[in-house]
């Protein structure tokens, strides 16, 4: 029996419960209903108009209805009195079947049927900023090699270990939390789990941080490149494939390169081979390309990819491979959907298994300064509207994530990359003035 949501609020405490779906764009979205609705709400859902938000929908669409998942729950321990729920949305009694929540299930279910289930865990970093957004939240936070910086760290304490206690709270096992490569830059880590339970704390990781930020008077940003000279916001994901009991790692093997299996290769072989068209999903951002393909920022090195390769424990590529059981994949950024990122991955590694697919070779080089001697290394997408021209090309991926939700998300990301070429930046002026 599926937990009951008002029997919860009254054991818990909760008077108010966030009834909240992400977006394609990643926007989160809620209403907030009294516990006394809940029960009501939990059997037919909470109402909205779905053109209002980022679904490809029409004002003439009937309404959509969010239906909460309770095994979601999480009581905001900052705000214990509110529970958060993500929630699976329906219209005319069926999935809408673009909401990033509904691929992402989809895409385990297809690997499910397989044997298989996806583990992963991310790495979202973010910048503090001041509240207007101009610049750092810390002005001392100036040093030229700021990774790991103790004394920038300690600054914001406060605001870090309100966030990692809040983890800690929720059982999500945070382990480690640091001050990144861009000056303002932060980390914060906990243990990978099951995808779908990954992505929703993924989701509200981003509201957590960005509402503590707030509450101490800064403003956190998971934008891909905030400023030019700085290193970007990655999102690194490390992923591995269980047996579907989920307690065998079947990318682990002693014997394998690198500990990895056959089986792992082959679902690297998918990465690689999608990697152009995953790119549209990882790096969804008109922004995200000025980390992807970036120059040289000031710390020494950008710490993204620039090419479809891999390595070993090596950060200059694509994907790394840090310990046996795992890959690390690198492409992401911090706009990345919490939910089509992993459903992204494994539509393309399911196919790499499904077709047997070879990675190629592994590249024990720097790429950043010995890329050339990589002969046939793909570059990767070099803006918004070329992944996305490769992810509608993509059929494998375009079957495994679904026709509905790939024409949508094209049809909105291309109305974006269309707004944004409207804009006359200052460059065009100081370049083509005088032609
Ligand atoms: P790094 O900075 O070295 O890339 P982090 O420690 O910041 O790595 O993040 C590693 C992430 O990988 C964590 O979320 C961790 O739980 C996760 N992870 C570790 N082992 C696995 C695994 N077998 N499958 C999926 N994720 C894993
Ligand atoms: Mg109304
Ligand atoms: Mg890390
Ligand atoms: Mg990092
Ligand atoms: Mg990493």
């Amino acid at each position: 029996m599926a937990t009951d949501l008002q029997k919860k609020a009254k054991d818990l405490g909760i008077r108010y419960f966030l009834i909240s779906y992400t977006d394609l764009f990643g926007t989160m979205r809620a209403k907030l209903v009294p516990a006394a609705a809940i029960a009501q709400m939990q059997k037919d859902g909470a109402g909205f108009a779905g053109f209002a938000t980022w679904l490809d929908m029409t004002p003439a669409d009937s309404d959509m209805f969010a239906l909460p998942d309770p095994d979601s729950l999480i009581q905001l321990p900052w705000k214990p009195e509110v529970g958060w729920l993500a929630s699976d949305l329906m219209m005319d009694g069926a999935a809408v079947e673009q909401s990033p929540r509904f691929v992402l299930k989809k895409v385990l279910q297809a690997a499910e049927a397989a044997g298989y289930r996806l583990k992963h865990g991310v790495e979202c970093e973010y910048f503090l900023i001041s509240p207007d957004g101009s610049g750092l939240s810390d002005p001392a936070d100036i040093q030229g090699k700021p990774c790991y910086d103790q004394a920038a760290l300690m600054r914001r304490f406060d605001v870090v270990s309100e966030i990692c206690d809040h983890m800690q709270t929720l059982g999500w096992g945070p382990y480690q939390n640091d001050h990144e490569d861009g000056n303002g830059q932060f980390e914060m880590n906990w243990d990978y789990d099951d995808s779908l339970l990954t992505a929703d704390r993924h989701a509200f990781f981003k509201y957590m941080v960005r509402s503590v930020a707030e509450r101490h008077g800064f403003r956190a940003t998971f934008m891909p490149k905030p400023f030019a000279h700085l290193t970007g916001n990655g999102c690194h994901a490390h992923v591995s494939l269980w047996n579907k009991a989920g307690r065998k790692n079947l990318f682990d093997d002693p014997k394998g390169e690198l500990g990895i299996s056959d089986l792992g290769y082959a679902f690297l072989g998918g990465l690689m081979a999608h990697a152009p068209a995953l790119t549209a999903l990882a790096a969804p951002a008109v922004n995200s390309y000025k980390r992807l393909n970036a120059p040289v920022t000031a710390s020494g090195a950008t710490w993204s990819p620039n090419t479809v390769s891999y390595g070993g424990n090596n950060r200059t590529h694509m994907v790394r491979i840090p310990d046996a059981g795992r890959f690390e994949i690198r492409l992401a950024d911090g706009a990345a959907n919490p939910y089509l990122l992993p459903a992204a991955y494994l539509a393309a590694g399911l196919d790499g298994i499904a077709r047997k697919l070879s990675p190629g070779k592994r590249l024990d080089i720097n790429m950043y300064t010995e890329g050339h001697k990589a002969r046939g290394a793909r570059t990767l997408p070099l803006n918004l509207l070329d992944a996305l021209r490769e992810l509608e090309r993509s059929k494998p991926l375009r079957a495994a994530l679904g026709e509905a939700f790939v024409g949508s998300y094209l049809k909105l990301k291309q109305a974006e990359w269309t707004d944004y070429m409207r804009h006359l930046t200052q460059w065009e002026r100081d370049n083509s003035l005088d032609c």
